[in-house]
C-alpha cells in the first residue's frame, strides 16, 4: 500500500524532474547562440544587422567535433577534424562584416572546413561557392550544409590558390586559411569594386589579416585590419 503510494507520488514528480522541453524553434542551444552574439560580437563593435543575424542563426554546435560541442559558442576557436580548426565566432563576424555584403553578391570561400563561415556567407550573400583541399572534409562539409538546408553552397575539393575561375569574377573572396601571399589568380578572379579578406604572414605564427579592395579601374589597394592566427593555406603539391 505504502509501495504504491510512494510510486504515484514519483509518477507525480517525474515530469517536474525532467528537463522543460525547448520552445518551438529552439534547438536547444539558442540561448548560449544569442549571448554569443551579444557578448563576443556586438559588445566588439560588429553591427551589420545581416551578419549578427545569420550568427544567431547558424547552428555552431552542429559544425564541430562530437567532443567540442559543449564549447560551440565559446569565445575561441574549436577543432573540425584532419587538424583544422573554426575560427573563434567574433573572427567569423568581423571578417564577414568586412566583405560588406548587402545580399546578392557572388563570394568565394577558400577553406570550407565544416561548412560554418559557408553558411554565414549563405545567409548574408547571394550565391556561395567554397573550395576545401581535404577530401574528408570537402566530403562531410558538402553533407553537413545540405542536411542543414544550404544545398545551394557550390562546393569543389581541390587547391583553392587557384580559385575557381570558371565561376569567377566573384564580389567578394573570403579565405580563412593563412598564406603567405595574396595569390594572384584570387586579384584576378575578384570583380571591379570587389574585397577580398586574407590572412597573410607565416604559417603557425601570427599573421596579418588583410582587406584588398579592386576599384572599377581594377587598381587594387590593400590594409592590415588586425593580428591573427590561422591554419595554413597547403597547397596541392607539398
Ligand atoms: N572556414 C572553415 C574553417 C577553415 S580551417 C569553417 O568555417 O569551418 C581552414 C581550412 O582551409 C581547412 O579545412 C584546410 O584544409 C583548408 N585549406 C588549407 N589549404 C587549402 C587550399 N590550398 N585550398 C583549399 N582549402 C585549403
Amino acid at each position: 500500500m505504502i509501495a504504491r503510494r510512494c510510486m504515484g507520488l514519483a509518477i507525480m514528480l517525474l515530469p517536474l524532474l525532467l528537463p522543460a522541453p525547448s520552445p518551438a524553434g529552439d534547438d536547444g542551444f539558442q540561448a548560449r547562440r544569442l549571448a554569443m552574439v551579444e557578448r563576443q560580437i556586438e559588445d566588439r563593435g560588429v553591427s551589420d544587422p545581416k551578419v549578427l543575424a545569420a550568427m544567431r542563426k547558424v547552428p555552431r554546435h552542429l559544425f564541430v567535433s562530437r567532443e567540442a560541442v559543449s564549447e560551440a559558442y565559446e569565445d575561441r576557436p574549436l577543432p573540425i577534424g584532419y587538424g583544422q580548426t573554426i575560427s573563434q565566432p567574433y573572427i567569423v563576424a568581423f571578417m564577414t562584416e568586412a566583405l560588406k555584403l548587402t545580399g546578392g553578391e557572388k563570394v568565394l570561400e577558400i577553406g570550407t572546413g565544416s561548412g560554418y563561415q559557408a553558411a554565414v556567407l549563405a545567409e548574408t550573400a547571394g550565391r556561395v561557392h567554397s573550395i576545401e583541399i581535404i577530401p574528408e572534409l570537402h566530403r562531410s562539409a558538402r553533407k553537413r550544409l545540405a542536411g542543414l538546408g544550404y544545398g545551394a553552397i557550390q562546393l569543389k575539393e581541390t587547391d583553392g590558390y587557384y580559385g575557381w575561375p570558371d565561376q569567377g569574377p566573384f564580389d567578394a573572396i573570403i579565405v580563412t586559411c593563412a598564406a603567405g601571399h595574396i595569390p594572384p589568380p584570387l586579384v584576378e578572379q575578384l570583380g571591379p569594386g570587389g574585397r577580398i579578406i586574407i590572412p597573410v604572414g607565416q604559417p603557425w605564427m601570427v599573421q596579418s589579416l588583410v582587406l584588398a579592395d579592386k576599384d572599377a579601374s581594377g587598381r587594387v589597394r590593400t590594409r592590415s585590419l588586425m593580428q591573427v592566427r590561422f591554419v595554413p593555406l597547403v597547397r596541392e603539391r607539398e
